[in-house]
């Protein structure tokens, strides 16, 4: 993907449309008529004006469906709209005393377990390379505003406590032997309690060891306040799934509302390992030329390895470069301030922010999962579901229409003052040259205009 990710790309051209690759992994994304019936109540009186509904491609481009995104690997995952989100069964209503978004800050680490302490940074990781992991307050204030209209509560630092898990005291003595040997549990200290999680070796080599996401999970089922509506968990710490998985960077138990973040893949540091883009991640993953780039990359992969592919002319999409009006969309305006921002030899507080957008991105996308909000395949949207750290960078951090009325509806707050909230977030001085937050504030400022006219 070098030719893609070239420096120098201006991003001249916008892509609204999904990527030529869309079709050929097999994906039919819904058209416009069905977008916008999926944005709608069957019996709802109070009718959302247009803007809401219509998913403007110039504000709301279609999902990217790059070759080994999400939706290239699974393009029959059925779309959720806004009625069948409403009459699922297993979601959980938000209620006048179950209405509270809980964060959890990462655990405390016991002296009985030091040993965790190095393991939220990649192996072989210099001093001089630091950067500041994303501040769990930062991501509090983010969620207030993204989830807008409900209360959002830090909990305490102390909350949690990783500790040393002794099974019963047949293991517990620590002879020199044993010391010397990985343990394969660690206790999390929950109010009283210590619950057992499983850790092992990393995989991919990436960190020196994991924890396991489950018993991460379960463990913060149990504390959760009665007045939670759902709480997210942040973790430092590297994670994993499964016995068959590398890592995992979040999940949730939507039907319990507990979801888990752990902000250790996004590091940048780890960019070019995990083929992270910043120059075409979002909103200039929608440039034209990068798109074609990388699809024509893997198309000329796939020739070399079936040589009789024959060299059909693929139709090419009918994505319109610049505004049918006079006014600059809000995703031109997205890409516009993407492209001022600086590129290379970043400095450490331009790299922290650039980690503290990521994490919100996928806290967010991950709450979602708690208010019973699926994957969406309507529009490119922080619904999709990613398959990648290098896929979740080309991903917007704005709902689409389908999904914010879902989000609309169970925060009963207005979008009007939703986007206010986000843009006050994506203003303070240090989001302002930041390379997801200045871009969308862009992007909101734009959506504000088209809702207001
Ligand atoms: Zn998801
Ligand atoms: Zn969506």
């Amino acid at each position: 993907m070098a030719s893609a990710s070239a420096s120098g790309c201006s991003h001249r051209s916008v892509q609204f449309e999904c990527s030529r690759h869309a079709a050929q992994s097999g994906f039919k994304r819904p058209n416009m008529r069905e977008r916008v019936a999926a944005t709608k109540l069957e019996n709802d009186n109070l009718m959302p004006s247009p803007a809401l509904l219509k998913g403007n491609p110039e504000t709301f481009p279609g999902p990217l469906v790059l070759p080994g995104d999400e939706i290239a690997e699974d393009p029959e995952y059925p779309p959720q709209s806004l009625q069948e989100w409403f009459d699922e069964e297993d979601r959980n209503s938000v209620t006048p005393s179950r209405r509270t978004v809980y964060v959890v800050p990462p655990p405390q680490i016991s002296d009985g377990v030091d040993f965790l302490e190095p393991w939220s940074r990649p192996k072989g990781y210099r001093q001089e390379d630091r950067v500041e992991p994303p501040l769990t307050q930062e991501v509090h204030e983010y969620l207030s505003a993204f989830y807008h209209g409900l209360p959002v509560k830090l909990m305490p630092r102390s909350t949690l406590c990783l500790v040393r898990w002794d099974s019963g005291g047949a293991s517990a003595k620590s002879t020199s032997k044993a010391k010397s040997q990985r343990p394969k549990f660690v206790g999390l200290q929950v109010s009283q309690e210590s619950v057992r999680i499983r850790i092992r070796a990393s995989r991919d080599d990436v960190f020196d060891g994991q924890l396991n996401l489950n018993d991460l999970l379960d463990a913060v089922i149990g504390m959760l306040p009665k007045d939670a509506y759902a709480l997210l968990f942040l973790v430092n710490h590297d994670m994993y799934e499964d016995e068959n998985d590398d890592f995992a960077c979040g999940r949730a138990y939507g039907g319990s509302r507990v979801a888990v973040v752990s902000s250790a893949r996004y590091n940048p540091n780890l960019d070019e390992l995990e083929s992270v883009e910043r120059l075409h991640a979002w909103p200039a993953s929608h440039c034209k030329s990068y798109i074609s780039a990388f699809c024509n990359a893997a198309d000329e992969d796939s020739t070399a390895k079936k040589t009789s592919k024959p060299q059909t002319k693929t139709k090419q999409n009918k994505g319109k470069v610049g505004s049918s009006t006079s006014r600059v969309s809000p995703m031109e305006a997205a890409i516009s301030i993407h492209r001022t921002l600086p590129m290379e030899n970043l400095t450490g507080t331009s790299l922290s922010a650039l980690w503290l957008g990521r994490v919100c991105r996928t806290a967010s996308h991950e709450l979602g999962h708690c208010f019973g909000i699926d994957h969406c395949m309507y529009y490119a949207c922080s619904m999709q579901g990613t398959a990648s750290v290098g896929e979740d960078a080309s991903q917007p951090p704005y709902l689409c229409p389908v999904d914010l009325a879902k989000v609309l509806h169970a925060t009963s707050t207005t979008a009007i003052g939703r986007y206010n909230a986000l843009l006050a977030f994506c203003e303070k001085p240090h989001s302002k040259n930041e390379h997801m937050f200045a871009p969308f504030a862009a992007w909101i400022r734009g959506r504000i205009v088209e809702l207001e006219e």
